[in-house]
């Protein structure tokens, strides 16, 4: 038989792997901007037209190409920024596989521009398939610009492929954004259609963000810092009250690189765990360095995923900063950060440390650190006099500002009894002895206190929800519950349907401390209840936990417990209108404060919430 596999030619094979990195218009603007950062550039310019359907430009003035290179840069596996495959473990640019360049050339028309500080003239290529048309001399800025025409106008199919304008310039904007994010030292702006979407001067990373995404994010974000000696942790949250119904602003930089990661992400989420209303997500920006030995990023063609090699670690180390940091804003009081300290290098050193209030000193929310008006970055006359630049730096652009013996702390600290524990117990017996703090019910509902200088209400119903909550919640981790057998049993019965999803609880509502039985026909038998329920209907217990076992999808137990213990502490605690003793008001409150999370009910709901004296002045204006 003839001979049949043959080696395909080189713009066969380029359209191929291009397939891999240039899926959209969008691909070609991250792979551009990229390449800009890693060059050096300060000033980076995107111009695209149609959401980059026809055209894509991005300007910088970082380093320039020399002619060769500028035609080597086209070659695939051709890139100057690693030579042996070890290299891959200590990158610190954004590419390194010297694929995109070549795969753009692939599938559209390129017209590269560039010129080295040192050369007087610039070098012009044209290509279009991989082909190269042109290469001439050119009186050009330092600094490359990389016009990308017409894309897949050879492959007819993926152009078809693309979605609509909107939906495309959405992409664009996206990749636009993620790489501005990580690189708040340099300048950029975002032309479409002729109209200009972004200017970012210069400036810190807070300024940064908030240029980006709009001056009202300045009030939302709280700084989040940590230093370790695996990683170093920077960035910001959002505060729990402007956590959004929809995904909102997500992101995790890793060296710089926007990745996603579900594991990190649910680290987060698990430091907001109690602070937020269901179906509401919190917004992240959080940047993590970190040795580049210890990730790979050569998982994936556009490198959007990578791998850790302290997952576990980085995690713990993710939650308990922001843990730490919603609650020195008195978002929520922090009083397990002590404890949580199971990645701590060395526990004597972090003792040391005096939690603090950080802020980033280099952010003036009046100062537009840009050149002047209009901050151009077209070309080098207008070249913007670098102020400090803002880049990420925890260490150096933050210092504790704030001590223990702050006003905030202050707050903090006297809302939390000194010995809760003990409070809790002697409130009731030893009312003479024990210092009582007094309350004044309103409408049977609210408690009300003045507190520091102005008036702390707490909602005693979901007050006693969180207390009962971390009871049950302690009870089921030690598996010791307290129960109560009935003196008459109770039967209970169900249509068979229920029945049978009542028989998958079981195991979970035993461990609740409920003794119950199978009867035999769809029914169960009572014996025994949890001793927190009291003068309980139990048919209508069951029949509310079943329920919301039904409507809820996720099978993993941690979360099925914290569901029904939920679901439980709101069945057993005291309705509305439930009129308190004195004793029994500062006994609640004593207790909220030494809940976990005290501030929000287990459903997410504010439990307390403080008017500032500014707040009750505004009232009578
Ligand atoms: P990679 O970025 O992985 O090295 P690319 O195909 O993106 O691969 O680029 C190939 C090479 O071209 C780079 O390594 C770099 O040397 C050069 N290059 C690309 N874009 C620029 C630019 N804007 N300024 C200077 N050099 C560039
Ligand atoms: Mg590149």
């Amino acid at each position: 038989m003839a001979d049949i596999i043959r080696l395909l030619p080189d713009n066969v094979a380029n359209q191929i792997a291009a397939g891999e990195v240039v899926q959209r218009p969008a691909s070609v603007v991250k792979e551009l901007l990229e390449n800009s950062v890693d060059a050096g550039a300060t000033e980076v310019q995107l111009l695209a037209s149609d959401s980059g359907k026809t055209l894509i430009q991005v300007s910088d003035n970082g380093k320039g190409m020399s002619e060769t290179d500028a035609r080597m840069a086209l070659e695939r596996h051709a890139t100057s920024k690693i030579e042996k495959a070890e290299d891959i473990f200590a990158i610190t640019t954004k590419g390194f596989r010297g694929e995109a360049l070549a795969s753009i050339a692939a599938v559209a028309k390129m017209n590269l521009r560039s010129r080295s500080a040192e050369a007087e003239l610039g070098t012009e290529l044209k290509v279009a398939a991989t082909t190269v048309e042109s290469q001439e001399f050119c009186q050009c800025p330092k600094g490359t610009s990389i016009k990308v025409q017409n894309l897949f106008y050879n492959i007819p199919a993926r152009r078809n492929f693309l979605k609509s304008n909107q939906v495309e310039l959405r992409h664009i904007i996206d990749e636009f954004e993620r790489v501005a994010m990580a690189h708040p030292e340099v300048a950029f702006r975002l032309e479409h259609n002729g109209s200009e979407l972004f200017n970012l001067p210069i400036s810190s990373q807070r300024q940064r963000i908030v240029n980006i995404f709009g001056k009202k994010y300045n009030e939302k974000l709280v700084p989040v810092e940590e230093d370790t000696e695996l990683i170093k942790l920077g960035g910001f949250v959002g505060k729990p009250e402007f956590a959004k119904k929809t995904r909102g602003e997500q992101f995790f930089f890793v060296n710089n690189r926007f990745i996603r990661n579900a594991y990190l992400h649910r680290a987060v989420q698990k430091a907001f765990e109690g602070l937020l209303l269901e179906d509401s997500h919190p917004s992240y920006f959080l940047f993590l360095e970190l040795d580049p030995a210890r990730i790979d990023v050569n998982i994936h063609p556009t490198k959007t995923e990578i791998k850790f090699e302290d997952e576990r670690l980085i995690y713990s180390i993710i939650r308990t900063a922001i843990k730490h940091s919603l609650g020195q804003y008195n978002i929520a009081p922090s009083l397990d950060f002590e404890h949580d300290q199971q990645y701590a290098p060395n526990p004597s050193q972090r003792e040391v440390e005096a939690p603090g209030v950080y802020v980033d000193p280099s952010f003036n929310p009046f100062q537009n650190r840009s050149s002047g008006p209009g901050a151009s970055i077209s070309g080098p006359a207008s070249s913007p006099v670098n102020g400090p630049a803002g880049s990420f730096n925890p260490s150096a652009s933050s210092h504790p500002l704030q001590s223990r013996e702050s006003k905030e702390w202050e707050s903090l600290l006297s809302q939390i009894p000194d010995l809760p524990e003990e409070a809790s117990q002697n409130a009731l017996l030893d009312s003479e002895q024990h210092k009582v703090v007094s309350y004044i019910q309103v409408g049977g509902k609210y408690l009300l206190k003045a507190h520091g200088e102005g008036l702390m209400l707490i909602h005693q119903a979901r007050a006693h929800q969180r207390i009962l909550f971390d009871k049950i919640m302690v009870s089921l981790n030690n598996q010791q519950v307290a129960a109560q057998q009935l003196l008459f049993p109770v039967q209970v019965s169900f249509s068979s349907g229920d029945y049978s999803e009542m028989q998958e609880l079981l195991p979970t509502l035993r461990e609740m401390g409920f003794d119950l039985d199978e009867f035999g026909g769809n029914e169960l038998v009572v014996n025994g209840i949890p001793l927190y329920l009291e003068n309980p209907d139990i048919n209508q217990i069951l029949n509310l936990l079943l329920e919301e076992y039904k409507n809820f999808n996720i099978q993993a137990k941690l979360e099925l417990q914290e569901k029904m213990a939920a679901k439980m502490a709101k069945v057993a605690a005291m309705k509305v209108g439930t009129i308190l003793e004195p004793e029994e008001m500062a006994h609640l409150v004593d207790e909220l404060f030494a809940c976990s999370a005290p501030y929000h009910s287990p459903e997410g709901r504010p439990t307390i919430i403080n008017l500032a004296l500014g707040d009750l002045d505004k009232t009578f204006s």
